[in-house]
């Protein structure tokens, strides 16, 4: 049955002022929820209560271990609907439901851990150079502006929220269009924690109108965003405009480098994992395989099996390891790139269609796709396909293989799989990526700060400095001199 669900604007839960949408269900298509697009009045309407609700005593007065508290209250919020929050997110976007159950279980230790970061952190008493003592403060930046894509919407969310509340902003919402029911149901467990009316608004709808508003809006003092590489940049040049600060985790081609002394069932199931979990539709999708020469058909005939043995399926099942794409035009997008693969040059060793069978019929299902023979420099080599399709390419020179891993716009993350830590010290060195990970793929951890270099993107999130990304800093001097200031009086 269709639900139709409202959504937070002002503190107020009701429907946005735009047209009626419905979300479907990637599985088969059915239509999950009805719920209204915002406008540009609405993000105003969000903005200029937020701007009011964040000076008012119940949040602008709050210490930070009650700030702290409320985080946490979150977090168990979170905790305490966990399983109805995972089958949502499945319904949202496709994602196989244990998949989801590990989003909300990381989205509820994010604002754990911002809550602890919250209350530890410390402002600064800094070196004086005379007679005057000088303190370093942060503050909360304002109103900020929240974007994310529909991938793995819970913990993006979280991501944002938990560091912003935590420094003392308040949060406007744009989530993606497709997704937009766990930034709602967020609001409502932060509301339900304590976080005062107008502090946090949710405003789904499309990019191109409810985004662009917002960050266009000039009480939005920072724009958290996660998305495509292409709005990103978009947003950046609009950001200018008020000098704005930004964060950006933008697309990925992330390169994964097995050794000729790597254990290859490990890298195996790692690069397996990489690249096919959430099929594909992830930012640090392992899509590029860099495989040593010397061991490239073994690791070939391995992988192989293991790909023919991936489940995928009904992402209500406790077994699926891969469930459908989040739509029919992303499918037909992805389908594109692998004909381009094949137009290139490359030879399809499994996949290369979608899965055969009743069940499949009304959804955007594709199967795991393994592509060997295409240079590094093809298109499909080149560009973020964000579906599961994985590229073979064999190598034998260091020097070179650093070459063709760097020789990508993107540079968000790698992987390694060697038996000997100096070479994975020496290559990880020379990867131009945020994150490397060393005989393991796709680990998150949210203590250590997450982000891109090159058009992958730019700050940071996660880690306990997190927080001070949602702050500005003020220096107070403090004069301590018995006379008046000489310059004046000599
Ligand atoms: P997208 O860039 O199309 O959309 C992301 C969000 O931006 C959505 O909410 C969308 O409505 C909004 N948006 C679109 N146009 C806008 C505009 N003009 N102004 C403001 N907002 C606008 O991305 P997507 O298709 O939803 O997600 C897939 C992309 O996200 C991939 O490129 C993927 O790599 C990237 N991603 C990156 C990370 C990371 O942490 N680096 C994580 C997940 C996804």
């Amino acid at each position: 049955m269709t639900e139709k669900i409202q959504t937070l604007i002002a503190g107020q839960w009701r429907d946005a002022s735009g047209p009626e949408y419905s979300t479907e269900y990637p599985a088969d298509g059915s239509t999950v929820a009805r719920l209204h697009a915002a406008t540009a009045d609405d993000v105003n309407e969000a903005v200029q209560a937020a701007e009011v609700a964040r000076h008012q005593p119940a949040w602008a007065n709050l210490k930070r271990h009650e700030r702290a508290g409320i985080l946490h209250r979150i977090a168990s919020g979170i905790r305490a609907r966990g399983e109805e929050l995972a089958q949502l997110q499945r319904l949202d976007n496709g994602k196989p439901i244990n998949e989801t159950r590990a989003l909300v279980a990381s989205a509820a230790g994010t604002f754990q851990f911002f809550a602890a970061a919250c209350e530890t952190w410390e402002d600064a008493l800094t070196p004086a150079r005379g007679d005057y003592m000088t303190m370093s403060v942060h503050e909360p930046l304002g109103v900020v502006g929240a974007i994310t894509p529909w991938n793995s919407p819970i913990a993006s969310e979280a991501q944002k929220l938990a560091p912003a509340l935590a420094a003392g902003c308040a949060v406007v919402f744009k989530p993606a269009e497709i997704t937009p029911r766990m930034a709602i149901e967020l609001a409502k467990i932060a509301q339900q924690a304590g976080v005062p009316d107008g502090i946090v608004s949710v405003l789904p709808g499309k990019g191109s109108v409810v985004g662009d508003a917002l960050v266009k809006h000039p009480l939005i003092k920072r724009i958290a965003f996660t998305g495509g590489t292409t709005v990103g940049m978009g947003i950046q040049r609009l950001a200018v405009e008020k000098l704005m600060p930004t964060s950006l985790e933008l697309g990925g081609k992330s390169p994964t480098i097995v050794c000729a002394d790597a254990d290859l069932d490990h890298a195996v199931a790692g690069v397996l994992y990489g690249i096919f979990s959430s099929s594909g539709e992830s930012c640090i999708a392992g899509s590029r395989a860099f495989v040593h020469a010397s061991v490239y058909d073994e690791f070939k005939r391995r992988l192989l099996a293991g790909v023919k043995n991936l489940r995928v399926g009904d992402p209500a099942s406790e077994t699926t390891q891969m469930g459908p794409l989040v739509n029919m035009s992303h499918r037909a997008s992805v389908e594109r790139y692998v004909q381009l693969g094949i137009d290139e040059g490359g030879q399809v060793l499994f996949g290369g269609q979608r899965p055969q069978g009743a069940m499949f019929d009304q959804g955007s299902y594709y199967m795991p796709t393994v592509i060997e023979g295409l240079p590094n420099q093809a298109r499909m080599c080149q560009e973020e396909i964000f579906g599961p399709v994985l590229a073979l390419l064999p190598w034998s020179d260091e020097a070179d293989l650093i070459a063709q891993c760097n020789d990508n716009v993107y540079g968000l993350a790698s992987g390694i799989w060697t038996r000997d830590y100096k070479t994975a010290w020496r290559i990880g060195q020379a990867l131009q990526t945020g994150t490397v990970w060393i005989n393991t793929y796709k680990l998150f951890s949210v203590s250590t700060p997450f982000g891109g270099v090159k058009l992958s993107g730019t700050g940071r999130e996660k880690g306990r400095l997190g927080i001070l990304e949602y702050t500005s800093q003020k220096s107070f001097y403090w004069g301590l001199n018995e006379h008046p200031m000489p310059w004046a009086t000599a």
